[in-house]
């Protein structure tokens, strides 16, 4: 309780801390762009809630930044490795997943097991990669002749602002597009999938990425979210570890969102490459091809007062971010490159990964292990 009230807290600070600028100067702003380059996934919801602020289901919120998953390196191993050796850091996720970034990201590879839809936007951390492909390999293992899982859009190379997604920006999001009945897809009917979808392997998708994986949220919309409840429990799955599941409120691993639809949207823990990305900020401006940070657009925001926010110029967030004139749009990001260090980035709070929730047959079997930590490949 105490925990969660320092979390609300210091999601407070942090979100007052990102709208602390004055908005009074006149601003050119286009209206959000609708999605409509997707058959599948559809926009975030554009509530102005910001998840990543918002009280994370079972976190655990530590009240000091304890280096937890990257105790390998020493302040100095990381200096001399940022600077000279970057690549043998492995991935790294800067800031958050609405205004955040990527540095070594790691790209999904080919596999039966998966299509990836966009190949271009299927950059994530090591750790969103490895998850994703256990998960979708255990769900081929028990449907070997089901058609591959649909990996949609995780993230672009370098991270940053992916049309349409308010989020994706941290390598830490990816959607996933539902199993239908016989493999056929809704076709012009794109409301009521919920009738359409194959319980049994969407369900299996969720039970893996539950059981095998660091999720932090799984967002679908509530009536496919009954589906697949209605359906674990017939199969004889515990009602207690279901509710924890789907109906603990705040404390759901799976969580309503508007305009989800017709896919998953799942956010996991990236333990390494998140305590990574808190550990290089003060080390960005070490090397100027780094030094970047994302900042979401927002309403009195003109190119020169955030570039004067950064130490930036307008001429380098221009070209960083391949604009001619001056739009802004709302509630996008861009990549302001900095060319001192930033005393204005905002910092993710630190944070330790929950304790998987298991189902009462494998907490049995093997207890309550500790998270699975992934490790960089070098
Ligand atoms: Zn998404």
């Amino acid at each position: 309780m105490i925990r969660s009230f320092i979390l609300i807290l210091t999601s407070f600070l942090y979100a007052t801390a990102w709208a602390g600028e004055p908005t009074s100067q006149p601003v050119a702003v286009e209206a959000e762009e609708e999605a409509d380059d997707h058959d599948e996934d559809e926009a975030e919801p554009a509530n102005g809630i910001d998840p990543e602020l918002e009280a994370i289901p079972g976190a655990n919120v530590p009240l000091d930044d304890t280096i937890r998953y990257t105790t390998d390196l020493t302040d100095q191993d990381l200096d001399k490795r940022f600077c000279g050796d970057l690549a043998s850091l492995g991935s790294i996720s800067v800031g958050f997943a609405e205004s955040g970034r990527m540095i070594g990201a790691v790209k999904m590879s080919q596999d039966p097991a998966w299509t990836l839809v966009v190949p271009e936007y299927a950059w994530g951390t090591q750790e969103t990669v490895d998850y994703l492909s256990a998960a979708a390999r255990l769900v081929k293992a028990q449907f070997p002749d089901s058609v591959p899982l649909r990996v949609n859009h995780i993230g672009k190379k370098d991270g940053g602002y992916v049309r349409p997604h308010r989020s994706h920006q941290s390598g830490r999001d990816v959607d996933l597009g539902f199993f239908y009945k016989n493999d056929v897809g809704p076709g012009g009917l794109p409301r009521a999938r919920e009738k359409l979808i194959d319980p049994a392997r969407n369900w299996a998708l969720i039970r893996a990425i539950v059981t095998q994986t660091d999720v932090q949220v799984i967002l679908t919309d509530r009536r496919i979210q009954n589906v697949l409840y209605e359906h674990a429990l017939a199969q004889g799955e515990d009602k207690e570890w279901l509710d924890s599941l789907f109906h603990a409120g705040t404390a759901s691993l799976v969580q309503h969102a508007r305009r989800h639809r017709d896919h998953f949207h799942v956010r996991f823990f990236s333990p390494r490459s998140q305590e990574l990305g808190r550990r290089v900020q003060p080390l960005l401006a070490k090397r100027p091809d780094e030094n970047k940070v994302s900042h979401r657009v927002r309403s009195g925001d003109t190119l020169g007062r955030i570039a004067r926010k950064y130490g930036s110029s307008v001429r380098m967030i221009q070209r960083a971010n391949g604009m001619r004139g001056t739009f802004l749009k709302l509630g996008h990001s861009l990549t302001v490159p900095m060319r001192g260090p930033c005393t204005q980035c905002p910092l993710p709070p630190p944070f330790i990964v929950p304790a998987r929730r298991l189902p009462p047959e494998l907490k049995t079997a093997v207890g309550t292990p500790e998270p699975t930590l992934t490790t960089a490949s070098h």
